[in-house]
């Protein structure tokens, strides 16, 4: 396929610097995140804070969750778009609502409620999992605290203040979301991938991948490239939420997970998604310096939460 951009390459940013908390450092780390987020929309961070150990348990944790049988995770199963918890069978969601069902299957956890950040849902009733409820408490709550300063380097990019963006994400109504891909044993339907295309909801999505690959970012010219896993980082990637915000400064990319080479099709793969999303009730309008006389607002103000929803109930 022709190279039809000028920079379709996913850049890696070192993240260390920006935890220096020294205001040219962060300025210059800042402004490296926002170059991605308006080129190609995602970028690997590498020197985050999530350590790797934490991040094997996770994905130990995952294997064995997925590896019980359909009857007990169906006990968990997704019931409706507003709790937007729990176990989501395969075939079950089409992220490309033109195209057959995602072969991959999922759960979906969230804050507790009743209880705030201090639980997770999801837990009661997999007991049975040892370690499963503080292992992805733990990582759940790393998690939210690297959003939040991913968010202010987008605040520092956008010429805000510093915290601009942390009351409007601080009640954690983001979603932990476990994903396995089986190997593809049966027939596919024609157009049927592992996870169709589709840009994220929310603010920003953090990726935890495993060697596997598979996922393809859409550049700005139409070409698919590989977003490829990079031993040590995270990727990150910017929702249609932040987009709306920035006017279309930042990106939110299409993004998909395609079927692997046939010898690599006995393979599982597991990722781990955090989508980060504005509190529910924040109204998302177009920030005041990315706006002009040459580029007015392009979208009207939308409720966080409204938006969410209208977007699962597309693809369910
Ligand atoms: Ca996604």
């Amino acid at each position: 396929m022709a190279q039809l951009t000028s920079n379709p390459t996913i850049p890696i940013i070192d993240f260390a610097p920006f935890v220096t908390g020294i205001p040219i450092v962060q300025q210059e780390i800042a402004e490296q995140i926002s170059r991605a987020c308006r080129e190609v929309g995602f970028f690997y961070l590498c020197n985050h804070n999530i350590p790797q150990s934490l991040i094997d348990l996770v994905f130990e944790q995952m294997q064995a969750l997925f590896a019980l049988p359909f009857e007990k995770k169906s006990q968990f199963a997704w019931s409706d778009e507003v709790s937007n918890r729990g176990y989501v069978g395969i075939e079950r969601e089409r992220l490309d609502p033109s195209q057959p069902g995602d072969l991959k299957e999922a759960f979906n956890l969230g804050k507790e409620e009743a209880i705030g950040q201090s639980a997770l849902t999801m837990h009661r009733g997999l007991e049975d999992l040892e370690g499963f409820q503080p292992v992805l408490l733990q990582f759940w709550q790393a998690c939210s605290e690297e959003m939040l300063r991913i968010l202010q380097a987008f605040a520092i990019a956008l010429s805000l203040p510093k915290d601009f963006f942390t009351p409007l994400h601080d009640e954690y109504d983001n979603i932990l979301r476990l994903l396995h891909y089986p190997p593809l044993t049966q027939f596919l339907k024609p157009g049927q991938i592992r996870a169709g295309a589709h840009s994220d909801y929310g603010s920003l999505t953090l990726l935890f991948q495993d060697e596997i690959g598979g996922l393809e970012v859409q550049t700005v010219g139409g070409e698919w490239i590989d977003a490829v896993p990079i031993p040590g980082t995270l990727l990150v990637n910017i929702g249609d939420l932040m987009q709306r915000w920035t006017n279309d400064n930042f990106r939110s990319t299409l993004h998909r997970v395609g079927v692997p080479p046939t010898e690599k099709q006995s393979q599982h793969r597991y990722s781990i998604a955090y989508f980060c999303h504005p509190n529910p009730k924040s109204a998302i309008a177009c920030l005041p310096s990315c706006q002009s006389g040459q580029h007015p607002p392009q979208y009207p103000p939308i409720l966080a939460g409204d938006y969410l929803l209208s977007r699962l109930q597309a693809t369910y």
